[in-house]
C-alpha cells in the first residue's frame, strides 16, 4: 500500500508523463516577464516534435499540464497517421491572451524554445496570433506559421478545407461505392476559415449544402458567394434529412444528445475531437451505421502546411499532400471493416503502427 507521499509522487509530472509515454516535459518560468508555460515533446520517433502553442488562463497549474500533454499526445498521432516525418509536442502559456501577452514574454518563450535546439517546432494554437509568432521567431529558427512576408507558408486553412473534402469523398466511397458528392445533401457547422472553402468544394460538385453559424454575416458571406446553400439555425441542424454531417466548428458535438437525433451516413469535418467521448461515442456511431471520417485524418491539411514551412515546399505540393487524405482515411476505413473496430480505433492503430515500424527502421544499418 503507498504512504500519502507515495500517493503524491505517483500522481506527479513524471507519472503524468509515463501513462503515455512521453519523451520530455520542459517547464519554463520568467518572473522579469510574467511567463508561465509548459512544453511537452511526446515522441519523436518520426522527427521534431511539431505542434502550437496555446494561451489560456488554466484554472490550476495541473490543468495546463494535462491539457499539455494530452495535446501533445493528439500531435504525434495526427503526423504519424498523415506519413509526415513529424513527432509530437505541443505548449501552453498560462495566462490570459487579452490581458497578460506581451513581446517580451513571447521573445522569452522563443528563446526557451530556441533552448531545446530544434526537437520540438513551435506553432500558432488558441490565443496566439502571427505577430506572436514573430517575436517568437526573433530569438529562434525553430517555429512555424510565420508571416508570409517572412517567408511562412500562410493561411492553412484552404489546405485543411482541401484535405476534409478529400476524407468525405472517400467515406461516401466506402459508404454509397462511388465517390460523388453530386446530389449528397450535407450540413455544414461552422462556416468560417475552413467550413467556407469546404461549402466551395461541395457546391461546385452538385451537393445540396446547408450551413449554420452563431454570426449572421459569415452565413451571408457563404451565401453570396454560393447562393444555392441554404441557411438553418443550430437547433435546426440536427433535425435535418442529410447524408454527411460536416461538423467545423467545435469539439464535442457528436455526443448523447446529437447521436439521439443524428440523421445521416457520414460524419466528417474539420473540428478536433468531434467525439465527445472517443471509447463510448465511436463505438455508439459504428453501431448505428454511420462511417466517421476520424478528425484527425481529414483535418491534417493544417499541419501538411506548417509542415511545408519546416522542409520548404510550396503550396501546390502541399495540396496534393492534402490529396492524399483520400487514401489515407479510405485505408482507416479498411483496417476498420477488417478488424471489426471503430473508425477512430483503426486511425489510432495506424498511427501507431507507422511510429513502431519507423522505430525499428532506424536501428538498421
Ligand atoms: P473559425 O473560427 O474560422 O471558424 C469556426 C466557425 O464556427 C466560426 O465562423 C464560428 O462563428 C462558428 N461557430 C462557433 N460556434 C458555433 C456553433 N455553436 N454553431 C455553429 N457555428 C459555430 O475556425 P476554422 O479555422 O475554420 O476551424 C474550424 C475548426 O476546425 C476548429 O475546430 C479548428 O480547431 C479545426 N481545425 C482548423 C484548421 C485550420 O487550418 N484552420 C486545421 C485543423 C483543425
Amino acid at each position: 500500500m503507498l504512504t500519502a507521499n507515495e500517493t503524491k509522487i505517483a500522481s506527479g509530472p513524471l507519472s503524468q508523463m509515463s501513462q503515455f509515454d512521453h519523451e520530455q516535459v520542459v517547464f519554463c518560468n520568467d518572473n522579469a516577464t510574467g511567463l508561465r508555460s509548459i512544453i511537452a515533446i511526446h515522441n519523436t520517433t518520426l522527427g521534431p516534435a511539431l505542434g502550437g502553442t496555446r494561451m489560456w488562463a488554466y484554472a490550476s497549474e495541473n490543468d495546463a499540464l494535462t491539457d499539455v500533454l494530452r495535446l501533445s499526445r493528439g500531435m504525434t498521432y495526427k503526423a504519424a497517421v498523415t506519413g509526415l516525418n513529424l513527432g509530437g509536442g505541443k505548449a501552453v502559456i498560462i495566462g490570459d491572451a487579452r490581458k497578460d501577452k506581451n513581446e517580451a514574454m513571447m521573445r522569452r518563450f522563443g528563446k526557451f524554445v530556441d533552448s531545446l535546439g530544434g526537437k520540438y517546432i513551435t506553432a500558432e494554437d488558441v490565443g496566439i496570433n502571427t505577430k506572436d509568432m514573430e517575436y517568437v521567431h526573433m530569438e529562434t529558427k525553430h517555429v512555424s506559421g510565420i508571416p508570409p512576408a517572412l517567408g511562412g507558408s500562410g493561411d492553412p486553412s484552404p489546405v485543411t478545407a482541401r484535405g476534409v473534402y478529400m476524407g468525405m469523398k472517400a467515406a461516401a466511397k466506402e459508404m454509397w461505392g462511388n465517390d460523388s458528392l453530386n446530389g449528397k445533401k450535407v450540413a455544414v457547422q461552422g462556416v468560417g476559415h475552413v467550413g467556407s472553402v469546404l461549402v466551395d468544394f461541395l457546391v461546385k460538385e452538385g451537393a445540396k449544402v446547408w450551413i449554420c453559424d452563431i454570426y449572421e454575416d459569415r452565413l451571408a458571406a457563404v451565401k453570396n458567394t454560393n447562393p444555392s446553400v441554404e441557411i438553418v439555425n443550430g437547433d435546426q441542424l440536427f433535425e435535418l434529412d442529410m447524408d454527411i454531417y460536416a461538423p467545423c466548428a467545435l469539439g464535442a458535438t457528436v455526443n448523447d444528445d446529437t447521436l439521439s437525433r443524428l440523421k445521416c451516413a457520414i460524419i466528417c469535418g474539420a473540428a478536433n475531437n468531434q467525439l465527445a467521448d472517443e471509447n463510448v461515442h465511436g463505438k455508439i456511431v459504428m453501431e448505428k451505421g454511420i462511417i466517421y471520417a476520424p478528425d484527425y485524418v481529414v483535418n491534417a491539411g493544417g499541419l501538411i502546411n506548417v509542415y511545408s514551412e519546416v522542409v520548404g515546399f510550396g503550396r501546390d505540393y502541399a495540396l496534393s499532400l492534402a490529396d492524399k487524405i483520400y487514401d489515407n482515411t479510405a485505408a482507416v476505413f479498411a483496417m476498420a471493416r477488417a478488424e471489426k473496430m471503430p473508425t477512430y480505433m483503426a486511425a489510432n492503430r495506424m498511427a501507431e503502427q507507422r511510429i513502431a515500424a519507423m522505430a525499428n527502421l532506424r536501428t538498421r544499418r
